[in-house]
Formats: structure tokens, sequence, C-alpha cells
């Protein structure tokens, strides 16, 4: 079977290889896994989208948003674990790119931990697979929320699909 060179991707946090419109992502040991997904969506110029993984950590800070106060608790697990499932979005605040990822982790008692992820760094495998959507999802702050809400009026958005339109036209 021949290897399509043009459909490999490389970081340096990660390698990655598109497969119809979807990539299959592999982060590199020890590294991090927030730095590593900006980066890859970034060089691939990602803007909206879902994120599915698997693989382990040996160290994760979680964060747990309290609605009342409006902050975030973190708490920071030092140990080896199992990425056993990770689930996020890809989309923009303020023009640069914003992910929102939830993790759960299993330990070596076969607990789990679980919440939103701040941050985690690899160790062993990580392996992912990021769906894009040709689109641009915006977010905006609420401050009756104290989140960073979807904004799917932002202007931000018009640009991209009428300059498509434009394309097409021309
Ligand atoms: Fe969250």
């Amino acid at each position: 079977m021949q290897t399509q060179a043009q459909d490999v991707l490389t970081g340096a946090l990660w390698t990655a290889k598109k497969v119809d419109s979807t990539y299959v992502l592999s982060i590199k040991d020890r590294s991090g896994i927030k730095e590593a997904l900006i980066d890859f969506i970034t060089q691939n110029h990602i803007s909206a989208g879902s994120i599915t993984g698997i693989g382990a950590v040996n160290e994760a800070t979680l964060r747990f948003f309290n609605p009342a106060t409006k902050k975030y608790v973190d708490k920071t697990f030092k140990q080896q674990m199992e990425i056993a499932n990770l689930t996020g979005n890809i989309s923009t605040k303020d023009g640069k790119p914003y992910l929102h990822v939830h993790i759960t982790l299993g330990s070596s008692s076969y607990n789990a931990y679980a919440g939103h992820l701040l941050d985690a760094k690899i160790r062993g495998a990580g392996e992912f697979y990021i769906y894009p959507l040709d689109a641009t999802i915006a977010r905006k702050f609420s401050e009756e929320a104290g989140l960073n809400f979807y904004d799917f009026e932002a202007e931000s958005q018009k640009p991209k699909a009428k300059s498509k339109r434009q394309k097409v036209e021309d």
C-alpha cells in the first residue's frame, strides 16, 4: 500500500494524517495537550469542529465552574492516568482559537476524575480525532453567567461565508 505523503502533517508537538475531512492526530509523549491542540488547529486553519481523544497523562489540571460565584476551582492531579475519554470543541473568541475540552481520567485504582480540562501532559500515547467544520463559530463572554457562550450572530462569522459566495459567483 502506498503512503500518501502529502496527507501526513508534522508539528513540533504532534504528527497527523488527514483522511477525507478528518484529521487523525498523535500528540507526542510528554507534550501538553492544550498547547499541542492549539498549535495543530492554528497550523491547519481550523476555526470550528469537534475533538475526541484517548491516551494517557501523568499530570492534569481540571477545573470546576461554580455558577453561584461565577468562579472556577482548579485541581491538579499528578499521577499516571488513562484518558478514558476526552471530548471537546473548537471555536473562536476575539478572533483567536478557543478550545472547550472536558476529560475523564482513570487512575491506577480504577477510579475516575472528570472535569473541564485546563491542561494535561501526555505520558504514553495521545490519540485524537479532529472533525473540522468549514465555518467560524464565535464566542462572547456573558457577564450574567460568567461564561463564554456561543455567539452565532457575531459579525466575525459573516465575512468568511460572504467571501466564499463571492468566489463561486466570480
Ligand atoms: Fe467546560
